[in-house]
């Protein structure tokens, strides 16, 4: 078994989420008392959230560089960046390893296209929203048409996400809010739905909608593990 390398703390809400599901998913697949062989490298969320913000994104990517090379020096396999968003410098960390890096845009697209999918909607911060690091992937490397909520939804999703998922608060109404978008954008086609940020899925699960719902944490989650236990991975 290779030894899953993960940057974490972005936030720390969601990393909990990913030590959890590479430890199940190990054990799912090995049994016994196998669980996943892991380093994390967990950064301080407010120095990242307040550099993405300013737009200090040379600095933001010096510290995901940093991080993962932190984690190759420790012993890390493979580089799994535990966020959507911090994969706006994914070309740059995984030129920066000589490790394998598992992209969580390649992770979660796989699936769709899998299942068959060609019209996805896109929910996250407003980063992966807005910028092309993600949707012109999915679109360019997959072949995905991915729609987005409006610009004053897209602010909604992305203030929910920053001040309260990542900080661990679960409203109600926000979940209505989010499933309102949600039903706007089947309005519009989507045939379903990818949770693109790793705290989404502490608000929206599958139970809560009526297309599929494509929870990047658990997918990326699983898709380390898949790799780090030999099983072939397509990125
Ligand atoms: N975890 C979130 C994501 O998947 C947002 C936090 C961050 O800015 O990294 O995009």
């Amino acid at each position: 078994m290779k030894t899953i390398g993960l940057i974490g703390g972005m936030s720390w809400e969601s990393s909990l989420l990913y030590y959890q599901i590479i430890n199940q998913h190990v054990k799912k697949k090995l049994g016994g008392h196998h669980s996943a062989k892991s380093l994390m490298y967990s950064v301080d969320f407010q120095e990242i959230k307040t550099l993405q913000h300013e737009g200090n994104w040379s600095e933001a990517t010096r510290i995901m560089i940093e991080s993962a090379q932190k984690l190759e020096a420790g012993g890390a396999d493979l580089i799994v960046i535990c966020t959507n968003t911090m994969h706006k410098m994914a070309r740059e960390v995984e030129q920066s390893v000589s490790i394998p890096f598992i992209h969580i845009a390649d992770s979660t697209a796989n699936e769709i296209v899998k299942d068959g999918i060609k019209k996805v909607a896109l929910l996250g911060t407003a980063f992966t929203m807005e910028q092309n690091f993600y949707k012109g992937r999915l679109i360019e490397k997959y072949g995905l048409e991915v729609i987005v909520p409006n610009e004053v939804d897209r602010a909604v999703v992305h203030d929910i996400i920053y001040q309260e998922l990542c900080l661990g608060v679960i409203k109600e109404e926000s979940k209505q809010t989010y499933l309102r978008i949600i039903n706007g954008l089947m309005q519009n086609g989507a045939e379903a739905v990818i949770l693109g940020c790793t705290e989404i899925t502490l608000l929206i699960s599958q139970d809560d909608c009526t297309i599929p719902v494509y929870d990047t944490t658990r997918i990326h989650a699983e898709s380390a593990v898949e790799f780090a236990l030999g099983v072939d991975f397509q990125g």
